[in-house]
């Protein structure tokens, strides 16, 4: 991080991204993010301390080839937000915003095999008809099911998941480990952070690798973790390590991050996939795509909520 002149810069850069407009960062050039960073006018132990990583976890791109521009906006984001996590763990939103909507609107665990703008095959329920399809799953399971739909390359994520008997004194910092001298690309003490994810009385230590995880995951993660940690960790307990391929889409320059959501009146698709590879890029095309979905129907956003549900 360097000393607090370095510090100092480092705060007065991202206190000015977190006031630029988005369509001024849309409007600088797009090259990857590697390459924009040793741009950026810091010094080199800012960049590779702390920039560097950051970026690296924030993006699931360990050799950030993202789009500069998806990287500014992410940065910016985190110059505006900080970190943070749901309380609860990742499922608390989308069952808050299920839980807003009048019972019986979602149904979930229900497998669709097949889709058109008119009905939706269902491996539990049969055919089910419909006046309008949004298919808003992964980009591979929409190519599937609308084939001719693109699927990126995806940044392949290893999430591992300790408990130990004590907290590392690290309180509830995220570790970026700069020196990439193991596997873990970062990891924190989960319990500091959100006390309800933890097993009752026990310390849950949340560690990601980014990449092909090496073939003695646990072992190598768990060494590189006594050294991140300054701690031993022979008796911490691996409860589950979940390794998804397709995690996140890839955004390497150019990068549309408007893809479009409506393919013709009555057929839409949202997901991290038509916009940036993040929950908020998931949510923006959901949006744009119940406009659109509004618009087809003939309703302005902000209608009686009467006049929605007749149309729906
Ligand atoms: C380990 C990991 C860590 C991440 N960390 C972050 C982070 O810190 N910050 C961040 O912003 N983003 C993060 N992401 C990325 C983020 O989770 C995704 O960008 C976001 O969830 C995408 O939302 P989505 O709605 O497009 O797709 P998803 O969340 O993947 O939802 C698609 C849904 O469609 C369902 N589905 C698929 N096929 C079918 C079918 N045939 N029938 C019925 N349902 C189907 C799936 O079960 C799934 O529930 C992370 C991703 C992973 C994997």
């Amino acid at each position: 991080m360097g000393g607090p002149i370095d510090q100092a810069r480092l705060g007065a850069a991202l206190a000015r991204l977190a006031t630029t407009p988005a369509s001024r960062i849309l409007a600088r050039p797009e090259q990857t993010a590697l390459a924009a960073l040793s741009s950026r006018g810091l010094p080199s132990r800012t960049v590779n301390g702390f920039l560097r990583p950051l970026l690296t976890a924030l993006l699931s791109d360990p050799g950030l080839t993202t789009s500069s521009r998806c990287a500014d906006l992410t940065l910016r984001g985190y110059a505006r937000g900080r970190l943070c996590v749901p309380s609860g763990g990742s499922a608390t939103l989308p069952e808050l915003l299920a839980a807003a909507l009048p019972p019986g609107t979602v149904r979930t665990g229900v497998h669709v095999t097949a889709a058109d703008i008119t009905s939706v095959r269902t491996k539990e329920h049969g055919e089910l008809g419909c006046r309008s399809l949004l298919l808003a799953t992964g980009a591979s399971a929409a190519a599937e099911l609308l084939p001719g739909l693109r699927v990126p390359p995806f940044h392949p994520v290893t999430v591992l998941h300790h408990t130990a008997p004590a907290p590392p004194p690290t309180g509830a910092s995220l570790l970026l480990d700069a020196d990439r001298s193991g596997p873990v690309a970062h990891t924190c003490v989960m319990s500091e952070v959100d006390p309800s994810r933890a097993p009752h009385g026990r310390t849950l230590i949340t560690s990601t690798v980014l990449g092909t995880p090496p073939p003695d995951l646990d072992r190598s993660v768990r060494a590189h973790l006594a050294a991140l940690y300054g701690t031993p960790t022979d008796d911490w307990e691996l409860l589950c390590a979940h390794h998804d391929p397709e995690a996140v889409p890839a955004m390497p320059p150019p990068h549309d991050l408007r893809r479009p959501v409506r393919l013709l009146a009555g057929l839409y698709v949202c997901g991290d996939h038509r916009d940036t590879s993040t929950v908020q890029g998931a949510l923006f095309s959901g949006r744009r795509a119940a406009h659109a979905i509004l618009g087809d129907l003939g309703i302005r956003p902000g209608r009686p909520e009467a006049e929605l549900r007749e149309a729906a």
